[in-house]
């Protein structure tokens, strides 16, 4: 069981498109909900500055008021009302149902009483922090059709700043709405060149008067780069490329030529190249700088992306660059020459410590590949970078040169190789918390190895066959491969409580499932963490004892938070899963895939004593289906199409991991319109995008058939009946 799970999990992960219905129905607002509107906040709500940031946690420990809780990303809480002593007094004090089935990873923030924070399709809700009253809710209309075919409808925050909330949308857009009443002030296009498939899903990060704002996209065929706009007027300041692009085009920064030096061979230009800064940028106000965090080099196999050899800066690198000028100050490539999708996206957190006896300025990040970084930020020197997970790619990082030594059993050039870490990184941007104070880093890890084999047709032919809207990573992703034995290493999740400077791990816990949300932890002594299996703890930050737990009955990969207002603490969480998970299939026996998703926002307090009612368990034996094909050459293309264009969403081998529609379960009036779905995007409003533009009315009918051959399959498997039941 345990290597199918992994066979599927893989195999689903990086599969593309959205084929919402039935269950995708999202009964989210589409517009502000008036009756629910009470009286609107004092006009001077949300006047966040530099200097208030910077002061927040000594003069206002309770508010939470940028995304990784100030300036330094540390989310770690000065509060402490809430301890190791009274936390099994904790309860649900209210909880707020958000009105869709989609993912939630949002950082909510907390600024002048009010919660605030993006649920599906960027629509921004903002409450009373203390009893949930909503004040206003604003949606900037995504264009939910295109994103349909590109990725899931998620946000990890927004950003609050002289009076304005600033939400990036999924769709590309960049809005600046009144923190007071939830109206619009202005939007700017943040997308370069509209067709090509770039996506937001990261928080725009604020400081020196500027909104900096990435995108995702990279195993779309997307060039990455960083935008800098002005907070007033939504002008443009700067913009940072990560990658070089066309070589008969001039450069648009100095950068782009260091930078080109290091491309060798081939025409990366032409699919992309990478580079997408979808996470992390974090703003230094003492030295004035942007910390920019790289993403993975696409496509991800470099024997096609760039046959020649070379480093290719920027991918898999931090960027410092002026936060006036955009201009670089310095950069650390962790992963020269990514072949393995190793983004250096996660969270950076800013800490001043000693490092052999000499006071540092650090940048303190643990990205996919396993290692974690500590930077001299004002340099870029490396000083530590002890492994903190499995790692087979790469024997250790060579201090002296701050280069990775790699090792065979990662070069998948000629022959396919299980690697550690995979795709899915040994940790991810799921939040970690650093203790200023000793220097622990808490944050979930995760082993997930991943079976890398170049993409067979490149091997043969030697010419790289791709196109917009396809995935973009020169690996052979095909599900057949890996259901003809190949044999997973087993996933393990864990919480881990590391030393970065001294590699020490100094306590860890295994969990149940191996994909699980951020953390927070407080001077209270807690680390508060969400799971996969549907469970917020509370642990002892210093022994990894768990104090105190509550079931969701949903899956929860944001972050939790904690804030206090007028003397009393709180701890919240979004829950809900989504996103890469919802790749995963059936696979993952997570609360999600038990009980569906049920993404709400939940509050709590110490005597709190609300209830949560416990979900119906989601049906697992499919409907018998009207077969329409039993030819094993025509299913066999038909699990291809699928796994190429559906399972992304829909979950490996038609099993949906419970965010959005079992298509096995699907009913006549989805069988009889099927092309109207797909290819023509009817259900476009639900996400469901329109795939005419690489699917025929012939491919429809194979996905289809597919489809319902899964059903009458896992039909036949779950009474334990029939042989013929293969997987396709
Ligand atoms: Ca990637």
């Amino acid at each position: 069981m345990k290597v199918f799970i992994a066979l599927i999990a893989f195999v689903a992960i990086v599969l593309v498109a959205l084929f919402v219905w039935e269950s995708g129905v999202d009964t989210q607002p589409a517009t502000t909900d008036e009756s629910a509107v009470v009286a609107p906040p004092a006009p001077s709500v949300g006047m966040v500055d530099d200097a208030r940031i910077l002061a927040a946690l000594e003069n206002e420990p309770g508010s939470w008021l940028a995304h990784g809780i100030d300036f330094n990303e540390r989310r770690f809480s000065p509060l402490t009302q809430i301890n190791r002593g009274n936390v099994d007094e904790l309860g649900l004090i209210w909880h707020k149902d958000l009105g869709t089935l989609h993912a939630q990873e949002a950082t909510p923030l907390v600024v002048d009483g009010l919660i605030i924070f993006p649920s599906a399709w960027n629509i921004v809700h903002a409450m009373d922090a203390v009893t949930g009253d909503t004040r206003w809710v604003y949606d900037p209309k995504v264009d939910r059709g295109r994103i349909g075919t590109i990725w899931a409808p998620l946000s990890r925050g927004v950003a609050v700043y002289q009076g304005r909330v600033y939400v990036a949308t999924i769709d590309g857009y960049l809005t600046a709405v009144d923190v007071a009443t939830g109206t619009e002030v202005w939007r700017v296009d943040t997308i370069t060149d509209r067709s090509i498939p770039y996506f937001i899903s990261g928080a725009p990060r604020v400081g020196g008067g500027n909104i900096y704002i990435g995108n995702g996209g990279s195993e779309w065929g997307t060039r990455g780069y960083t935008t800098a706009f002005d907070a007033a007027t939504g002008d443009l300041v700067w913009r940072f490329w990560s990658v070089p692009g066309d070589p008969s085009l001039p450069f648009e920064h100095p950068e782009m030529e260091l930078a080109a030096e290091t491309w060798k061979g081939g025409e990366w230009w032409k699919v992309g190249g990478g580079g997408n800064v979808w996470n992390s940028i974090v703003y230094d106000a003492e030295l004035n700088q942007v910390y920019l965090g790289m993403g993975n080099a696409a496509p991800w196999a470099r024997a096609i992306r760039s046959p020649g050899g070379g480093d290719n800066l920027f991918v898999a690198s931090i960027v410092a660059v002026d936060a006036n000028t955009g201009k670089m100050n310095w950069y650390y490539q962790q992963v020269p020459g990514d072949n393995w999708d190793f983004t250096s996206v996660q969270d950076m957190a800013l800490v001043d410590l000693e490092v052999d006896g000499v006071m540092r300025k650090v940048i303190m990040q643990a990205p996919k590949n396993g290692f974690f970084y500590v930077v001299d930020r004002t340099n870029g020197e490396l000083l530590r970078a002890h492994p903190f997970a499995t790692v087979t790619w790469a024997s250790h990082v060579d201090m002296e040169t701050g280069r990775p030594v790699e090792l065979e059993q990662g070069n998948y050039d000629k022959e396919a190789k299980w690697v550690l870490p995979g795709p899915m990184g040994a940790h991810n941007w799921q939040a970690m918390s650093v203790d200023p104070e000793t220097g622990i880093v808490y944050m979930g890890t995760h082993d997930f190895a991943w079976w890398f084999k170049i993409d067979p047709n490149f091997q043969e032919t030697g010419i790289y066959k791709w196109r917009v809207g396809q995935m973009n990573t020169g690996t052979d992703l095909e599900t057949a491969d890996l259901l003809e034995g190949v044999t997973s290493p087993a996933s393990q999740g864990y919480l881990t409580a590391f030393d970065p400077l001294t590699g020490e791990v100094k306590w860890q816990n295994e969990l149940e499932h191996f994909w699980n949300g951020g953390v927070v932890a407080t001077a209270g002594g807690l680390v508060f963490q969400g799971e996969g299996m549907g469970n917020l703890y509370a642990y002892d930050k210093d022994t990894g004892d768990r104090l105190w737990g509550f079931d969701t009955y949903t899956s929860i990969i944001a972050p939790p938070i904690t804030y206090a207002i007028e003397g009393t603490q709180y701890v919240a969480i979004l829950t809900g899963s989504g996103g890469a998970e919802t790749f995963l299939g059936k696979a993952a026996d997570t609360a999600t895939d038990t009980y569906g998703n049920h993404p709400q926002l939940l509050v709590f307090g110490l005597g709190g004593t609300e209830q949560l009612a416990v979900p119906t368990v989601r049906p697992d034996i499919p409907p018998l289906q009207p077969l329409l094909s039993t030819d094993r050459h025509e299913l066999r293309r038909g699990s291809i199409l699928y796994h190429d264009f559906c399972g992304r969403c829909h979950g490996g081998q038609a099993k949906s991991f419970g965010v959005i529609a079992d298509l096995r379960f699907m009913d006549a009036s989805v069988r009889d319109t099927f092309d109207q779905i797909v290819l023509e995007g009817a259900r476009e409003q639900l996400g469901m995008g329109a795939f005419a533009e690489w699917l025929t009315e012939e491919d429809s009918k194979r996905v289809l058939g597919y489809i319902l051959y899964r059903a009458n399959a896992d039909r036949d498997k779950a009474s334990e009946a029939e042989e013929g039941t293969t997987p396709i």
